[in-house]
Parts: structure tokens; sequence; C-alpha cells
């Protein structure tokens, strides 16, 4: 569906006067890519204010006009999944390309105090999923604690939620829902303790709100997204499994069947992945209790702990774990994550950890190195289906549970002016698991709701055009 143009008054006004529009910006001579229509041409777009005024191959007058020649116009991109929440890591993803980042896997706790936290604030636009996790917590323990690393930390994960437990759980979810909350977190691997029936029931929560429910899959690989549809499908609930590379590392074939299928047959489910062959997460976690090694198909010597960088082995583990902390999982194979960025149905998202100098690099590379390595290296597909996956099926996954996401991911007359623009001929990522985080090269500008943030790849700084992303019950 195309956006009606909504910013034409200060337009039809000035062309009344006989007088030339002036836009607040102008982005002059770029190649012009949009994924939802399929324009791919050199025209000039004109911005007023927060949103996208005009797109026209005539000259256009701008308070302020930036030569964009030789560099492609892009709909910002949208991160459904980045646990990094500050403007630290904002910093990061910005010179990667993304105007919005969202953290939908685990959620975030006490979803009004957060949204009150960032608002103002923040560089990037931002929102975050109901936490299951935190509910349950909240419930059963009454601890506080609402920090990712803090919820990751808590020994109720391993308890079952009392029969007495569920309803105030769900009822607090709820509440999140009409705080703002984009559907619900439920990345059930970390509180192994949650019973099959009260996941159900969280499902079933979902379905009757008719939202979404975002999954970080227990573990079994294929079986584990059998079970998520499952679970989705019998309650008629909406289902985002996250990085389905990690979840079902050599079943990733099948797995990508399930979610073909099922979308085939009109099921409400949905997938991502990120371009990397190793994953990160909090050593403290769920994820490492024993027998760790069969699930994630590796030894000590596989994770290398952030803080350092180093290689782990059993003493370091055992120390380390006690302590808590950032581990990279080196376990995947190149093929499997080629062919889960190949397939044409899957969303790519960073899973952008907390900053550290070290952490994963997908946390500042992930964009680039889609449009860098995967597109123009090695053409595993279009540039225009690679700007898709990273644009447009975001949002329009996102739609239905957060009506405005019908402004983004779009570069049409109408949307908001969430725009990334980039050299097409050099844009890579620079993050390694070696050197640490460093910005993307190629990234040229990036506006976010009309405001310049990046420009000529430098940071402007103390500038935060970042707004809040609701979902769809927000008071
Ligand atoms: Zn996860």
């Amino acid at each position: 569906m195309k956006i009606i143009a909504l910013s034409l008054l200060s337009l039809c006004c000035s062309l009344a006067l006989g007088q030339k529009p002036l836009y607040d910006i102008v982005l002059k001579n770029g190649r012009v890519m949009d994924p939802e229509t399929g324009l791919d041409a050199i025209r000039n777009v004109g911005i007023t204010g927060n949103r996208i005024a005009e797109i026209s191959s005539s000259e256009l007058a701008g308070k302020q006009v930036i030569d964009v020649s030789n560099l492609v116009v892009s709909p910002g991109f949208i991160d459904m999944h980045a646990h990094g929440q500050t403007n630290k890591e904002n910093e990061y993803q910005m010179h990667d390309g993304v105007t919005t980042a969202m953290e939908l896997e685990s959620g975030r706790g006490d979803m009004q105090k957060w949204l009150d936290s960032r608002k103002g604030k923040a560089i990037l636009n931002y929102g975050a999923s109901a936490s299951h996790q935190w509910a349950r917590t909240e419930v059963m323990a009454k601890s506080g604690n609402s920090t990712l690393d803090q919820v990751m930390n808590n020994q109720s994960n391993y308890a079952a939620l009392k029969a007495e437990d569920l309803k105030p759980t769900l009822s607090l979810l709820e509440n999140e829902l009409y705080a703002g909350a984009i559907g619900i977190g439920v990345p059930i691997a970390y509180y192994p303790g949650a019973t099959r029936e009260e996941v159900y029931n969280v499902y079933a929560l979902a379905a009757d709100k008719k939202m979404i429910i975002f999954t970080h899959v227990r573990e079994g690989k294929a079986m584990a997204i059998q079970q998520a549809i499952s679970d989705a499908v019998t309650n008629g609930a909406a289902l985002h499994i996250v990085h389905l590379n990690s979840v079902t590392l050599d079943e990733i074939d099948l797995a990508l069947r399930m979610v073909s299928n099922a979308q085939q047959r009109g099921l409400n489910v949905s997938t991502e992945l990120y371009p990397y062959t190793a994953g990160s997460t909090f050593l403290q976690s769920a994820l490492f209790d024993e027998g760790w090694q069969k699930v994630l198909g590796i030894g000590y010597g596989d994770l290398q702990w952030v803080e350092t960088g180093e290689r782990l082995t059993e003493s370091t583990f055992k120390t380390n774990r006690e302590k808590g902390g950032i581990v990279i999982i080196h376990n995947m194979k190149p093929e499997w994550i080629d062919r889960g960025i190949a397939a044409p149905f899957t969303i790519v998202a960073s899973d952008g950890m907390p900053y550290s100098k070290l952490a994963h690099p997908r946390s500042a590379g992930t964009f680039s190195r889609v449009l860098g390595l995967y597109v123009r290296e090695r053409k595993v597909m279009s540039l225009m289906d690679g700007i898709r996956k990273i644009t447009l099926m975001p949002a329009t996954r996102l739609e239905p549970f957060v009506p405005s996401m019908h402004y983004k991911g779009r570069l049409q007359v109408g949307a908001d002016a969430d725009i990334t623009v980039f050299d097409p001929t050099t844009i890579i990522d620079k993050a390694t698991f070696e050197g640490g985080l460093k910005f993307s090269e190629g990234i040229r500008h990036v506006l976010v709701n009309g405001t310049l943030v990046l420009k000529n790849s430098t940071t402007i700084g103390e500038v935060y055009p970042g707004q809040p992303v609701y979902g769809k019950y927000k008071r």
C-alpha cells in the first residue's frame, strides 16, 4: 500500500502564491530506491519537518541542499532486534544506517519507565516488546530488577510459575501493552522453569489482543521451531522467531522450510537472522547450564570472553560465569548463514549487544555487511532485495501491531523522513571478532525524522530526534 501524501499543506500555500516551495532539506540527484513501489531512479528528495514532502526529477529548492550524486537514497534501516538501547549503541548503529532500533526479543521491563527514560534523549527511534521474563519474575519474586543482565541472572528463571501467579503475570503483560509495548517478548531459552502451559497462556494472551510474539525458542533446534509454530497457530497468535541461525544451527534448512511453508499456507509466522557465524549472550544465563556443549555443538575454546577477547578454558569458564558477563559463541558454518540470508522471506536483524569495545561485531556492522558482502561482493541478492530485508520487510511485519510503521521502511512522499544515504560501491562492515567494534564504511548521511544525525560519515552529535515507536494499545 502506497503512502498518501500528508504534508502537502505548506506546499499548496507556496504554490498558490506562485513561489517555488522551499524545503528544509533537499537530497539532490541521488539514486532513490523504494522497495515497495520499485522506484529505482535519479531523483531529488524534498524534506519538510519530519516527513518526505516531494520526490521529483525536477530541481527542488531547499534551505539546505545536499548533493548525493552517485549515492543510494534508501529508507532508513529498521532493526527489530537491538539489545543495546543507549546512545552509545545508537551511534554505532547510525553509522551502520539504522534509524529505528527496537528491542523485541527480550523486551524491556517496566515499559513506561523505560520509555520515559529515553524521551527526548535518543538518537534513533526506539521501542520494545513487553518482557515475559521480567513479568513472571516481578510476580514471583518482586525483584524490582528490570535491566537485561539482572533479569538473565534471576533464580526465578528456573522456577515454574505457581497457578495463582499466572493471572497477575498475564495482566502485568497486558498493562505493558497499554504502556506502549510492541507485542510480547518470549525468549524462553533463558527461563527453562516456565512450563509449556505457562508459555501457551502467554501466546493465548497475544492472540486475544491480536498482538505478536517474538521468541527465542527453547533448545531443540527445528523441534523447538515446531513447538513455537504450534503454540502460535493453535491459539491464532502472530509469531516472529528471532535469530533462526543461532537456534537451529545445522537444522536451519528444515527450519526455513517450516517458516516458508507456514507463510504459504497463510499462517502468521516470520523469522530473522544476522549475517555472522557466531552468536553472543550472557555467560551467567541458562543457556550455559549443564549440557551446553552438546546443545551448542562446541567446547570451551569456542567461547570468546568479550571483556578481554580471550578464548575460555574450563577454569576461566567457571570463574567468569560466577562473575557474569558476555561471551561470543563461535558455532555456525558460513553456508548456513548464506542460505538463511538468501531466502526471500527472511528479515535481517542485528541482535546487537550492549556496548563493549570487543562486543560481537553484529552490534555495529550487520546492515553494511548485508549490502557490502552479501549484495555487492557475493551477489547473493539484488541491491533492492537487500534493502527490502532491512526496511520494508520489518515495517510491514510490524504494521498490524504498530500503526506508525505505515510511515517507515518506504522512500515515498508522506513517509517519515528516516533516510539512509550510502555509497553502494564502498559500503562494508568494519567491526570484527578480533578487533572489536568499528563504524561501518560507506554510510554517508542519515536522517531521523527529518534531522541529520550523520553527515559525510561523521556523527553530528547533540541532536536527539529519535521518537518512541509504540504498539497499537498505547494509551
Ligand atoms: Zn536471543
